[in-house]
């Protein structure tokens, strides 16, 4: 019997040897109909029973095909095709901080989004998909491209602490979101919302503000969370809670959520998601490649948490194949479970229809074919060598035959909102050889970009940020000695040395050496800042690119022409020895006090340093920089009546670094 009709006048109905309507009982008619009214399903049912009960209307025959609902990638950021293959077997940080988004902030536009989307929407129809949750920048160029190819989508507005390609600082961002939800909120295929990027790249004042935005106008709020055991860790080390306890602090859950990966979550955490309908976006293959784990699927469904699936960007994928996700889910649940039983076919395929809208909290609308969603279906060719035979003993078989053997390139039929974007694999709403030219092009221009920056350190350094030019001219002078108290009892002359501060640091240099004619080192420098009662108070952390140096003896010091930038440490040293990838490397430990002196009107830095990795003993160093070259010789002048002072002759100055000193010693 077919149930569940609707009043509008029927305009097609289309069958075929299977229906999936992936309600929930998750009715299957074999052979089966469904009935259309321009862009809404009016009802679904046996074939017999639909075409006696509508005699007049057009009919089209799908042969033996499945027609079922149209499937939802529950999350990705579509414009990121363009970026597909562009940095991979990286690890998350050095992947995201040292190429995608260096290549982000240069090349992300209005039209690159748009491009990339329609790229994107081309591939997803390929995969059956006909609704998409995308997070990005320029969303509104992201919904416009989605419209014109006929597809459905949710599509967030990114907002992050950082400046973002669309805005330079989080407050441009959400006025963007405000105008951009407004514009869309009634639109027919596009659903609008809010995503603040994720714990670590946001504040709480950022996601208070985002969930705000999405209770006053009633959309969804995207968000990633919980995707590795480091963001664990930092978010708990800050905030004191776990991911979705201090996401549930922040009110976040107020709004209709969805969290993208919820990796590494408790079970507490769980029920938390479950208690306030927070949608769960499982993405299998991106977790697995960038090795941030494996989602417990299993523990969420059992617990009532909606879990879509989806396939994650382009650039951690690196396809947006649903087909390979469905089947990487499943297979991947029953791997870490130790049980075969575990999310079995149907749910699968339930995950990645019906859950999946619940999920991005577009369920009223389209995820299963039952009368008043809107009319979004595939059709599925079951023929091809490799999903024959079919038995028909076991109900669940159809399911069993579209998660494991079926692939996306079975997908021959398309329809979204009532229109075919795809027929006998055709698509109606797109160029795709004109796509695939312009991406090729862009492609080259990204190619270029990085070529060129990977060419040189600096440029490398530079695209980490916070980059700074440095004095390139320095005076120094270095002398071995025996007898530190009595140098320090000699610095302490008022007449003539005026003190302006003292500091004690434990220094651990790590330096990369690069086959690069232009830089003769990057040395990463943390200190350790040690207090009068000796205890550590305070760490820094630096790095310093030096060129190569031309040096000279002048008035008994050491003068030195080089280039020098400077710019904060931010990441761990793992972080920059992949980044960076040296050819060789070397460390020194020393502990230096250090003064800060004027003498004769010119300021020095003076250190007595003893070197214990290698051991070589205590040395004297003083140094002065300057932007002059002649400064430059004035003051190596003053710094050899300094060193008469202190005692140290003209030949006992040594003409080296520490770091050749340790070379020659190791
Ligand atoms: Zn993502």
């Amino acid at each position: 019997m077919t149930k569940n009709k609707t009043s509008a006048t029927p305009t097609l109905i289309l069958t075929a040897a299977h229906v999936l309507t992936c309600d929930d009982q998750m009715t299957h008619y074999t052979p089966g109909a469904i009935v259309i009214a321009d862009d809404v399903v009016v009802t679904a049912g046996a074939k017999d029973h639909i075409l006696a009960d509508y005699p007049d209307v057009e009919q089209m025959d799908l042969g033996q095909k499945v027609l079922m609902p149209g499937i939802v990638n529950a999350h990705t950021h579509v414009p990121m095709t363009l970026l597909r293959g562009l940095a991979d077997d990286l690890r998350l940080d050095v992947w995201l901080m040292g190429y995608i988004m260096p290549v982000e902030r240069e090349f992300v536009s209005p039209e690159m989004c748009y491009l990339g989307t329609k790229l994107a929407c081309a591939e997803l129809f390929r995969s059956g998909v006909t609704t998409f949750a995308d997070m990005y920048y320029f969303e509104h160029e992201i919904a416009k491209a989605t419209a014109e190819a006929g597809m459905r989508a949710l599509c967030t507005e990114s907002i992050l602490k950082f400046p973002a390609p669309d805005a330079p600082s989080y407050d441009e961002s959400l006025a963007y979101t405000r105008e951009y939800i407004q514009e869309w909120k009634d639109h027919p295929l596009i659903v609008p919302g809010i995503a603040p990027h994720a714990p670590y790249t946001t504040t709480p004042e950022i996601l208070k503000a985002s969930r705000d935005i999405a209770v006053e106008y009633d959309v969804p709020f995207q968000i990633h969370l919980a995707e590795t055991q480091r963001e664990v860790a930092d978010v708990q080390a800050t905030y004191g809670d776990r991911v979705i306890q201090y996401m549930h602090k922040q009110g976040v859950f107020e709004a209709k959520t969805l969290a993208a990966h919820c990796v590494h979550v408790d079970d507490s955490e769980i029920a938390l998601l479950a208690e306030h309908n927070v949608g769960v976006l499982h993405n299998p293959t991106s977790n697995l490649k960038l090795a941030a784990g494996v989602a417990p699927i299993q523990k969420m469904l059992n617990a009532g948490v909606n879990v879509g699936v989806a396939t994650d960007g382009p650039a951690s994928n690196n396809d947006l194949d649903m087909f390979e996700e469905m089947r990487l889910a499943s297979l991947l649940a029953k791997g870490i479970n130790y049980d075969p039983v575990a999310l079995p076919a149907k749910e699968t395929i339930r995950m990645a229809t019906i859950n999946g809208a619940k999920a991005i909290h577009m369920d009223h609308i389209t995820g299963s074919l039952e009368a008043g969603k809107r009319a979004d279906l595939i059709a599925v060719d079951l023929s091809p060598v490799h999903n024959a035979p079919s038995f028909r003993r076991d109900p669940n078989g159809i399911y069993s035959q579209l998660v494991y053997a079926s692939k996306s390139t079975d997908v021959t039929d398309v329809m979204v909102n009532g229109k075919w974007t795809m027929q006998n694999k055709t698509l109606t709403t797109l160029d795709e050889a004109a796509l695939l030219d312009e991406a090729a092009a862009f492609a080259g221009k990204v190619d270029s970009f990085l070529i060129e920056r990977e060419s040189s350190v600096r440029r490398k350094l530079v695209a980490i940020g916070g980059v700074e030019y440095q004095e390139s001219f320095e005076v120094q002078a270095k002398a071995k000695i025996e007898d530190t108290a009595a140098l320090i009892a000699k610095l302490d002359n008022k007449e003539q040395i005026t003190i302006l501060k003292q500091k004690h640091y434990r220094q651990y240099d790590t330096y990369f050496y690069f086959d690069a004619p232009e830089t003769d080192f990057l040395r990463l420098r943390e200190d350790e800042i040690i207090g009068e009662d000796g205890s550590t108070e305070d760490f820094r952390y630096r790095l310093t690119l030096i060129g190569p140096s031309d040096e000279q003896m002048h008035d008994g010091s050491l003068l030195i022409s080089r280039s020098r930038y400077i710019a904060p440490s931010t990441h761990t040293l793992r972080f920059y020895r992949e980044y960076f990838r040296p050819t060789s490397e070397h460390t020194v430990t020393k502990d230096r006090l250090r003064w800060r002196i004027v003498y004769h009107g010119v300021e020095f830095a003076v250190n007595i340093d003893n070197l214990t990795e290698p051991t070589l003993g205590h040395f004297l160093e003083i140094k002065s920089r300057t932007w002059s070259q002649r400064d430059a010789r004035d003051k190596a002048k003053v710094m050899r009546d300094l060193l008469t002072l202190l005692g140290i002759e003209k030949d006992a100055v040594i003409a080296r670094h520490y770091i050749d000193l340790s070379q020659d010693a190791t």
